[in-house]
Parts: C-alpha cells; sequence; structure tokens
C-alpha cells in the first residue's frame, strides 16, 4: 500500500488476490517465509515511453506508451495492449497482475503483462490510426519478441490495430515471427480467436449452471459493452437458446425486449466494426427498442448477466439490482468490471458468480494456441481449436472447484482461481530462485 497507495485499480485487484492467497499460503508451508506474494506485486519491469505522431491536420501528437512486463516464471509475458484515454500505470498494473492468474489457469506456458497508451482512438481516422501504431511499435519492438514478449489486442486494439503493429515490427525486424497476437488468419492468426473470449466466457457460465443441472436455454441474458468480447458472447448466448436483451457502450445501453437475435447482432457488428458508429444507432434500425443514455443495463431483469465492457462498471447498488430481480449467475467478460462490493453481493446470495481471470481466459488462451500454431507453422480447424477453447474453460472450471469449494457446498470461483492461478506461479519462482 505504501509502495502503489496512488494505484487504486492495482491495489483493488491485489487486495482481492490477497484476501483469498494470504489463508492459503499461512496453511501451506512451502509458501512461507518465500515472500511470494510480495514478489508477484512487483512487476518484474514496466517500460513507460514516448510516442510522436502526425495527425491529419500535420500537426504533431504527443502520448505515453507503457509495457508492464509483471512476471515470466511460467512463460514469456503475454497480454493485450490498451489504447484508451483512461490508460495509466495504475490500470495496467492491475491488468498486468490479473493476467498472470490468468494465463497460469489457461495450464499453457504463458506469464503475465500488459501494455498501452492513452491515445483516444475515437473519431480518428484510419490514417492516424495507422500512424500511431507505427509510431508505438517504432518503440516497443524492443521490449517484445516471440521469447520474450507477445502483446494482443484489448479495448481500442482489434484486428486492425494489430495488423499496423506487426507491420512495423516486421518492418524494422525484418522477420516474421508470431510477436503478436490476434493477427490476420491469411498471416498467422488463429481461427476462433476473435470469437475466444466471448465464446470462452459463455462456456464457462455454462459450466457453472450445469453444476445446478441448467443451462442457458431459455435465460434472459444481459451484456455489457459492444466491442470484441461482448459481441461474441452474445453470439454464442443466442447459439445456446439464451435472450440477449441488451448492449451497451460508453454513451449508454439499448434495451431490446423482443431480444437481439442473430440478424439484430450482425447489424450491431456493422455498426460497432465497420461503421464505428455508438450504440444507440441501433434504433435507427429497430426504433421498438430503447436507448437509455450513460447508464449501465443492470437494472434490467435478467436471469444473467455478462458484463463484458470495462473496469469497475457493475457497482454494489447495481449487484444488489440484479439479485433481487432474480439473476442467479453472473460471468465477467471484462476484466475487474465487479467492484469489491459487487462481488460480496454476489458472494452473500450465493448466486453463481465467476471472476474474469477465470471466465474471461478463453481469449488469451486461444493467443497461446496461436503462438503454439506460429511456431509449427501450421494452422488447426475452426473445430479444432474450439474444442481445445472448450476443454480449457472446462480445466479452468475444474480447477476452480478444486481450490474454492467451501463448508456449505457454494463454489467460490474468486477464492478458487486466486489459489489455482497461484500455485503453479509460486511453484515455479519457488524452483527458479530469489529473482
Ligand atoms: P473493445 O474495445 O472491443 O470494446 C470495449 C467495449 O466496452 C466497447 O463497447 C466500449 O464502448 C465499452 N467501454 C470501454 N470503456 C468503457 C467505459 N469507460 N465505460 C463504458 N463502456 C466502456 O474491447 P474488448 O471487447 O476487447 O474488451 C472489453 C473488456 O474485456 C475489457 O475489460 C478487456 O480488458 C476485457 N478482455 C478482453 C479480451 C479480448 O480478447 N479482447 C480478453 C480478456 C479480457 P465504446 O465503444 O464507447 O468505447
Amino acid at each position: 500500500k505504501i509502495r502503489n497507495g496512488h494505484e487504486p485499480e492495482f491495489l483493488q485487484a491485489v487486495e482481492e488476490v490477497a484476501e483469498t492467497v494470504i489463508p492459503y499460503i499461512q496453511d501451506n508451508d512451502v509458501y512461507l517465509g518465500k515472500k511470494i506474494l510480495s514478489r508477484m506485486v512487483e512487476p518484474e519491469r514496466v517500460i513507460s515511453f514516448r510516442v510522436c505522431w502526425v495527425d491529419d491536420n500535420d500537426e504533431i501528437q504527443v502520448n505515453r506508451g507503457y509495457r508492464v512486463q509483471m512476471n515470466s516464471a511460467i512463460g514469456p509475458y503475454k497480454g493485450g495492449l490498451r489504447f484508451h484515454p483512461t490508460v495509466n500505470l495504475s490500470i495496467l498494473k492491475f491488468l498486468a497482475f490479473e493476467q498472470v492468474f490468468k494465463n497460469s489457469l489457461t495450464t499453457l506456458p504463458m506469464g503475465g503483462g500488459k501494455g498501452g497508451s492513452d491515445f483516444d482512438p475515437k473519431g480518428k481516422s484510419d490514417g492516424e490510426i495507422r500512424r500511431f501504431c507505427q509510431a508505438f511499435m517504432a518503440e516497443l519492438f524492443r521490449y517484445i519478441g516471440p521469447n520474450t514478449d507477445v502483446p494482443a489486442g484489448d479495448i481500442g486494439v482489434g484486428a486492425r490495430e494489430i495488423g499496423y503493429l506487426f507491420g512495423m515490427y516486421k518492418k524494422i525486424r525484418n522477420e516474421f515471427t508470431g510477436v503478436l497476437t490476434g493477427k490476420g488468419l491469411s498471416w498467422g492468426g488463429s481461427l476462433i480467436r476473435p470469437e475466444a473470449t466471448g465464446y470462452g466466457n459463455v462456456y464457462f457460465a455454462n459450466n457453472m449452471l450445469k453444476t445446478k443441472g441448467d443451462s442457458f436455454e431459455g435465460k434472459k441474458v444481459v451484456i455489457s459493452g459492444s466491442g470484441n468480447v461482448a459481441q461474441f458472447a452474445a453470439e454464442k448466448t443466442i447459439e445456446l437458446g439464451g435472450t440477449v436483451l441488451t448492449l451497451s457502450d460508453s454513451s449508454g445501453y439499448i434495451y431490446d425486449k423482443d431480444g437481439i437475435n442473430a440478424e439484430k447482432l450482425a447489424h450491431v457488428m456493422e455498426l460497432k466494426n465497420v461503421k464505428r458508429a455508438r450504440i444507440g444507432e441501433y434504433l435507427n434500425t429497430y426504433p421498438n427498442a430503447e436507448f437509455h443514455k450513460g447508464k449501465t443495463p443492470w437494472n434490467i431483469a435478467c436471469d444473467i448477466a455478462l458484463p463484458c465492457a470495462t473496469q469497475n462498471e457493475l457497482h454494489e447498488e447495481d449487484a444488489k439490482t440484479l439479485v433481487a430481480n432474480g439473476c442467479i449467475c453472473v460471468s465477467e467478460g471484462a476484466n475487474m468490471p465487479s467492484t469489491k462490493g459487487a462481488i460480496e453481493v454476489f458472494h452473500e446470495a450465493r448466486i453463481l458468480f465467476a471472476p474474469g481471470k477465470a471466465s474471461n481466459a478463453g481469449g488469451v488462451a486461444t493467443s497461446g494456441l496461436e503462438m503454439t500454431q506460429n511456431s509449427l507453422r501450421y494452422n488447426w480447424s475452426r473445430e479444432e481449436v474450439d474444442k481445445k477453447l472448450k476443454e480449457i474453460m472446462e480445466g479452468i472450471h475444474s480447477a476452480c472447484i478444486a481450490y474454492g469449494a467451501e463448508d456449505d457446498g457454494y463454489i467460490n470461483y474468486v477464492k478458487g482461481a486466486n489459489i489455482a492461478g497461484f500455485v503453479k506461479v509460486a511453484d515455479a519462482m519457488i524452483a527458479q530462485g530469489e529473482l
């Protein structure tokens, strides 16, 4: 707290882990006296750099770029890049810290990292995005590599940005390697990678529902966000027989009481990915829906809630409303969307609750599969990757049960994910000495 007191999101993420992991350390002699958690909260390396680029008015713009290389005990640093005006060191350290546990849970050999910039992609032309990405990579390339650190996308960094970043890396290094994941299919990308986080989240929620003999069939589902994760969480929900009632972006949420079906979702994808429009424009085509400006969708009655937008978007009061309205399952697609108070409400109500580090791990897991395919110089089929993704999500679910079951039989997935993620990294750190 003394060292990181000015970093609230990072402290929040660490406290959530510490609450469950410290009692576990105290019960297990092998971890005692090794300062494992103190070592884990200190990034191995933090890089901050200047990014200068020229906008369409021929003016020089200056942004700050970062890469937090958190932990490499079990593999090369791995984690996304976020381009959003709110990006700062606290946000990136929280994301990198979570990533260490998440990557460990996937069972694949990936350490944890995260990076990005306070660059705001909204309203920028394609040329401005490209020049920014090139300027960003002109510095980042020094610190990354297929065996060192393999970034991917996150908020504001999708297929287009990964393309520009990869193109610049390849030009500077003169090598074609798997240095980034989320690449296009014709140049090293993996099938299912765009879908993986959203699909994986729904697979995880489905695994939770199965423990109650239940499923998505006939369920009302409220989703926040309308970006990569939200879109494919919605797609899989529809496929499994659920009804998607809401989607959102930073301007507000849409509520379609008739359900956002596959055709309507295709329209949302066109709006968000091609036209880069605001979610409210959905009403121009589907006027029966409602748009609630500046609001989050948690007051809409549902069986399942999938927060897929951003951190701290679901507060204690929202959690109380969800529970009061009969919600039985909350599965986080975003990273840390629920506040500490909200998680306490879910736990007290004994409803199914999955923290992002478990339920959204499908994205990085499939990035891990992309790295493997790049190393093999081979591509697996859609079915093969989807099967592996399902197996990985099942494995994470089982690990959460193994470490998270409480005396009354309730599965505390937060505790389960934290301890299961911790054990593998901690064991590797101990084996490698006090470095
Ligand atoms: P996108 O940029 O594709 O979409 C983000 C969505 O969240 C957009 O709808 C955006 O709205 C909304 N959003 C962003 N910031 C805010 C905010 N401050 N308030 C309200 N809404 C906001 O990102 P992703 O879908 O990739 O990421 C969403 C979440 O999932 C993040 O927490 C990310 O870390 C996490 N995640 C992503 C993975 C991936 O594979 N992509 C993997 C694991 C986790 P707007 O368009 O208005 O900005």
